[in-house]
């Protein structure tokens, strides 16, 4: 192409950038999209603006990419079957540093700049935590200058839209693509093949050796699709690549012969049904075939793409660990690891050894949960049918490495059980967390306890065989999203006082420790939080139609809706605060609104259960002339990213009240103390390190820590003991039981007491009752007090230094990855060059 053609970033830099964008924008609506003025909808403005700002992030994607191609250095490829972007429009504009700039643009045009950020569909690519976390590491390792790249599946239906009719979750399917997605750019030139079932046939090549031919099979295409991920302030621009589903050129023939051509094309079609949806359970797996072949869809056509840009630059494979570091976030990518093997082995040719040290020292792996029932095993039959090449691999792995387990420990058939890749059971499956310890040089849990735990319990066995590769990384969040964008008052108060160094150095916010002390600074800050309430407050009226007070405590637990997080204990303690009020209407009560959110699996029957529970309640307490404003409690429908961004600035509570030692780390507790909420919770997860940093006193804690829940656990737990001996948790479990808050259907919410009183109470609800009560006695008493309640809240705000993103990114790079900050040059530089020769 004429060089001539491309117009050179100088003639842009002589524009005024409100020009710039005016004319850009403008130029979108009418070159792009086919409108004027007059025809535009409210999409077609947005989609004009969204193309207008993606424009800024091309010429630096592009630098960045070459960038990376010149000089370069080693890869870091986060692969993840979720990615939980939430909206993309006010992100852009924050890290580019052109927020004040579009909105003024977008002024002078008659517009306003809000509206369109808040018309934006969430990107829901994710259940919850797990997809939030890889979105913030894209994230931060642009903004540090880390060559990451973000693998992933291309859902056409992210995470269902929920929708609270008569108090129950209905699951509406989330079309976010319908009007496009400005910010994809499709490469139809990365179109990799992807083979399922058929069969393997053994022979000799040329020069003797045995070869594995896997034949027969029925193709797939994955395409690419590329998704610009800006770092703040800086001129990197990273990539989050989704694959799609494609089906191949070629037809059945069979179908031809038969002369029936629609049914050729319909099979065809069916093939595209591989990335249609994201499987919507979060700590549950789901055993389905499609969700296996989805698995293997993104292993295959990543590694795939892994191999491909190292050949463009290299040669020999035996350096690929020198150029890729290839992290999983949980076991769910770790087809990867048989997949690696199965193409340097069958494509190129490598010996076994030799592929296995490469696979190995590319390969690290996150482990997520240690709740037992959400490790993946696949069925060995799944494997037999759809991949069977890479069962005889899988089988070969595991002969060597139980070779190694039964030199190491000679005589321990208990171990060689507990470690084999293969479960024995009536049905055999594949047990994907040992597949993934064994190919990876690197096994993390994600919060100190959690790393404790893996290594005492879930993989006692390989820490005692490979304790060098076991470390934590704590979680983390982004605070570019999660504190500049989501609560811009509290950022601009902290960056009057403090300056603006805490957006790429969190630890900064220590700063603010003195200030806490500061009547002025106090003051603004409850100025700030009572603004976010009241809107909160609005959002609330609009939606619930429940008037709340925005002087009552804010109480909010948001998150998945799962029986370990314990929105039920919740849900105990507010009913116990509505038969006080109702024992003693005269008495003066600490004003509350408790606000749930959260979405259940939808084949989760007690979570939706809970989730009635919760708007039954409400409809109790909330329409109860005697309770007044002292007790409210709403049920936000549909959580997710841009929602959890209204509740988080307008928090005075954070609920993180798991059985302890059942939650990896938590990220929302990180989101809810950045936003000046004080926490209530269990020492489990992050909570620990979160009390840590904030001290003590800062905190609520309560309940019993991990080593007295596996003791009771041990000693043998008997929920009826605490029911027995508490008349108010009592109470509150009989009248659940009776339908005190379902006279319609009297027995409808038995089923959530007999999990309590008849199942065991695995979680052991009743066992911390008494506990959290009596903490959420403290919780109110502190309330009374405004200025030693924000005076706290700014030191959990100003403690929140270690949970940025930004330091575990850090770590992984230091001591998984093995990669450096890689400074992307001035823009103008390159194509200067190109255009202009000296
Ligand atoms: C942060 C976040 C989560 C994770 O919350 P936890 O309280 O750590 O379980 C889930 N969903 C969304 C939308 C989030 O933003």
């Amino acid at each position: 192409m004429n060089d001539e053609a491309f117009p050179t970033s100088s003639d842009s830099t002589e524009l005024d950038t409100m020009m710039l964008i005016i004319k850009s924008f403008l130029e979108h609506l009418e070159y792009t999209l086919g409108k004027d003025k007059y025809s535009a909808t409210r999409h077609d403005i947005f989609n004009a603006l969204a193309y207008a700002v993606r424009d800024r992030m091309v010429e630096r994607w592009l630098d960045t990419q070459q960038a990376y191609y010149n000089e370069d250095p080693k890869r870091v490829y986060y692969v993840s079957m979720e990615f939980l972007m939430g909206r993309t429009l006010e992100n852009s504009l924050v890290n580019l540093g052109l927020l004040a700039e579009f909105r003024e643009a977008m002024n002078s045009l008659g517009y306003d700049l809000e509206e369109f950020i808040e018309r934006e569909q969430d990107a829901g690519l994710g259940n919850g935590g797990l997809g939030r976390l890889a979105a913030c590491f894209l994230d931060s390792m642009a903004t540090m200058g880390i060559p990451g790249y973000g693998y992933g599946i291309r859902y056409e239906y992210g995470i269902f839209r929920q929708n609270i009719t008569d108090g129950a979750q209905v699951e509406i399917p989330d079309n976010w693509l319908r009007y496009r997605n400005p910010w994809e750019m499709d490469r139809q030139e990365h179109l990799h093949p992807v083979k399922f079932y058929g069969k393997v046939v053994e022979r000799k090549d040329s020069q003797g050796n045995t070869v594995f031919d896997w034949v027969d099979t029925e193709d797939v295409m994955a395409m690419a699709y590329d998704t610009p991920i800006p770092g703040y302030n800086t001129n990197t621009v990273n990539t989050m690549r989704l694959w799609t589903a494609k089906s191949t050129r070629e037809f059945d023939l069979s179908f031809f012969n038969e002369g029936n051509y629609i049914r050729a094309v319909e099979k065809k079609m069916l093939t595209e049904n591989i990335s249609k949806v994201l499987y919507p359970a979060d700590n549950v797996p789901e055993g389905k075939e499609l969700r296996f072949k989805q698995e293997y869809f993104l292993a295959c056509a990543t590694v795939h793409d892994v191999i491909y840009r190292f050949h463009k630059q290299h040669e020999d494979l035996r350096r690929l660990p020198e150029k890729a570091a290839i992290q999983l976030n949980d076991t769910h990518p770790a087809l990867c690891i048989p997949e690696m093997m199965r193409v340097l082995i069958d494509h190129h040719h490598l010996d076994w050894d030799t592929a296995w040290d490469i696979t190995t020292r590319t390969f690290a792996y996150t482990n997520h949960t240690i709740l037992p029932e959400a490790l993946e095993k696949w069925p060995v039959w799944f494997f037999e049918h759809i991949l069977p090449r890479h069962i005889q691999i899988i089988y070969e792995i595991n002969d060597r490495f139980l070779a190694e387990v039964r030199s190491r420990f000679p005589g321990d058939v208990g171990k060689l059980e507990r470690m084999s890749l293969i479960e024995e059971h009536w049905e055999r499956r594949v047990r994907m967390a040992n597949l993934a310890v064994v190919g990876s040089h690197s096994v993390n849990g994600v919060a100190a306890l959690h790393t404790e735990i893996i290594k005492e319990h879930v993989f006692k066995d390989f820490f005692e065989m490979y304790p060098e590769r076991f470390n934590n990384k704590t979680n983390g969040i982004t605070q570019r999203r999660w504190l500049k964008c989501a609560n811009p008052d509290q950022a601009h108060l902290i960056a009057n006082t403090i300056g603006n160094g805490w957006t790429t150095d969190l630890y900064k916010l220590t700063q603010l420790r003195p200030l806490a002390d500061d009547p002025a600074f106090v003051a603004q800050w409850q100025q700030v939080k009572r603004t976010n309430k009241e809107k909160l407050a609005a959002y609330i009226l609009k939606h619930n139609c429940v008037q709340v007070n925005a002087d009552s405590m804010f109480d909010c637990q948001v998150k998945r809706i799962h029986e370990y997080k314990r929105q039920l204990l919740n849900v105990l303690h507010v009913i116990t605060l509505y038969n006080r009020i109702k024992a003693r209407p005269e008495d003066d009560f600490v004003p509350r609104t408790v606000v749930f959110s959260g979405k259940a699996a939808p084949a989760y029957a007690i979570a939706k259960l809970i989730i009635r529970l919760i708007n039954a309640v409400g409809d109790v307490v909330n329409n109860d002339p005697q309770v007044g404003d002292r007790l409210k409690v709403v049920f936000l429908a549909n959580y997710s990213v841009s929602l959890a961004e209204k509740i988080f600035p307008a928090a005075d509570l954070s609920e993180q009240i798991s059985t302890a030692g059942t939650e990896a780390s938590g990220t929302g507790n990180m989101k809810f103390a950045l936003n000046g909420a004080l926490t209530i919770g269990t020492l489990d997860g992050a909570n620990i390190e979160i009390m840590e940093e904030v001290e003590r006193d800062n905190i609520f804690i309560f309940g019993m820590n991990a080593e007295e829940v596996e003791d009771l656990r041990r000693r043998g737990y008997n929920p009826r003991d605490y029911y027995t001996q508490n008349p108010e948790l009592k109470n509150v479990l009989d009248m659940i039981a009776e339908g005190y808050f379902s006279p319609a259907n009297r027995d409808l919410f038995r089923p959530i007491v007999d999990t309590l009183l008849n199942q065991g109470d695995h979680y052991m609800l009743l066992a911390d009752y008494a506990s959290y009560v009596a903490c959420q006695e403290e919780v109110s008493k502190l309330y009374l007090d405004r200025e030693q309640w924000a005076r706290k809240a700014i030191l959990n705000c100003a403690g929140m230094g270690k949970f940025s993103s930004d330091r575990t990114i850090a770590e992984y790079a230091r001591d998984i990855w093995g990669v450096k900050p890689f400074e992307v040059h001035p823009v103008l530089d390159y194509r200067q060059h190109d255009v202009i020769p000296d």
